[in-house]
């Protein structure tokens, strides 16, 4: 019954058993049940490739970059910035000047909401964004916007989740002085069409910067083509390490916007008169980065290239459209994001009963899912909910596991309702 449910040319893309076994968490119990982990949105697992590049890099070559003529330190500084080359091919950025290690998406856009609005934006001016965003794309617009008397706008969410681009297009004046965005929504799974979001700012010169957390690790991506002037990214979320991320920014954005933080590395000259700043990309990358994070992070590209996007996204659009015909099947469940574009993130609540419950429920079934607002409380608001159920897929998951989930939502809705 639930290999009709799988496309059979996903299945013969890649085989989902030999992917599982990379992965040694997958394997392991929770509460006595075989782990279902369905929480992918909110971080992936680690594939042996990665962890086993980080333990090398610990083992044979660690020392602190850019510091030393001795060995370690220049087989290092080869490791990261050879990590940088990787990441900066992942995304198709033009340049190595044009791509920050950060600690993550939060870390990126709070780096750009820095730099770009402590230079550019002033009383008056608006900083547009959506109202799908996570928190991390709205809290660190808030602080520097409330810095500089600038205003937050929000561009509308419609009822199926998708951004009102009518709206959008008469919110942009000459008032906006920046466009942020999500690309894959966390909650909804919505894919936001950003090329057109990029291109309409684009016409009134207003640069775009897009939250790309959720949609590195479901597709292949191009800043270039793009043509967007900032592009956030978590390693953690695309079977990378925690604590890791990339921040892409045009070379005429990073030149001329302000330093996020100060320290070692990122100045040319210290005087206590006055610091130059050091070239592109190291201006932002202040102090002793999270070097292995990087080697883990060009490690788990790797291994994302060697499955490659198409299978990737055969396989999650499989699981997205059998689990979302399955909990449509169920009378007391709504879910809420039903665009046409969606990554393999479904978003549920069931009639009277808290999310909390449900997970709780879920949990003891050994199924790992996320409930309550997904940082983005705004939205929850627009929705009229206090949270949901969510159940983020990734390559590694299987029809098996929605089945599993089936059942503990059914069990949830018996003993909650
Ligand atoms: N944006 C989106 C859309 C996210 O899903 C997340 C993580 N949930 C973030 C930003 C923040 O990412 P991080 O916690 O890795 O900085």
């Amino acid at each position: 019954m639930l290999a009709q449910h799988i496309d059979t040319k996903s299945m013969s893309i890649f085989d989902v058993t030999k992917i599982r076994a990379d992965f040694p968490i997958l394997s392991r119990q929770v509460k006595n049940h075989p782990l279902v982990y369905l929480d992918n949105g909110a971080s992936t697992q680690k594939p042996l490739q990665v962890i086993n590049a980080i333990s090398d890099y610990y083992q044979h070559t660690h020392a602190n970059v850019h510091r030393g003529v001795h060995t370690l330190s220049q087989e290092a500084t080869d490791a990261y910035e050879k990590a940088r080359i990787t990441c900066m091919e992942f995304l198709n950025a033009g340049s190595k000047e044009e791509l920050i290690f950060t600690k993550g998406t939060t870390d990126s856009i709070n780096l750009v909401a820095h730099g770009f609005g402590m230079k550019f934006l002033q009383a008056g001016d608006e900083v547009l964004i959506s109202g799908m965003e996570h928190h991390a794309n709205i809290v660190p617009w808030q602080l520097v916007c409330e810095m500089k008397g600038a205003q937050l706008r929000v561009i509308p969410v419609e009822e199926d989740g998708t951004i009102d681009l009518e709206k959008y297009k008469s919110l942009l004046s000459e008032k906006t002085k920046i466009v942020s965005v999500v690309h894959i929504s966390n909650t909804l799974g919505t894919v936001n069409p950003v090329e057109e979001i990029i291109q309409l700012a684009h016409e009134r010169d207003i640069p775009v910067c897009i939250d790309g957390a959720q949609a590195a690790p479901h597709m292949k991506l191009d800043v270039q083509q793009l043509d967007v002037d900032f592009y956030a990214v978590s390693g953690h979320k695309m079977y990378g390490p925690t604590g890791i991320g990339l921040l892409y920014g045009k070379k005429k954005w990073l030149e001329k916007m302000v330093p996020y933080q100060g320290g070692g590395d990122m100045i040319e000259q210290v005087t206590f008169e006055k610091t130059t700043y050091a070239e592109l990309p190291f201006k932002y990358e202040a102090g002793t980065p999270n070097i292995a994070g990087t080697v883990g992070l060009a490690a788990a590209i790797q291994y994302i290239k060697g499955i490659g996007f198409e299978g990737i996204q055969a396989q999650e659009q499989s699981l997205l459209k059998y689990a979302t015909e399955r909990l449509n099947e169920m009378s007391k469940v709504r879910i809420i994001g039903t665009a046409s574009q969606k990554a393999s993130v479904i978003s549920f609540v069931i009639e009277e009963v808290h999310p909390y419950d449900v997970g709780t429920i879920l949990d003891h079934m050994g199924i790992a899912v996320r409930t309550g607002h997904h940082c983005t409380q705004p939205l929850m608001e627009r929705f009229c909910v206090p949270g949901t159920i969510r159940a983020s897929f990734a390559f590694y998951n299987t029809a098996e596991e929605v089945d599993q989930l089936i059942t503990g939502v059914k069990k949830a809705v018996d003993m909650l309702t």
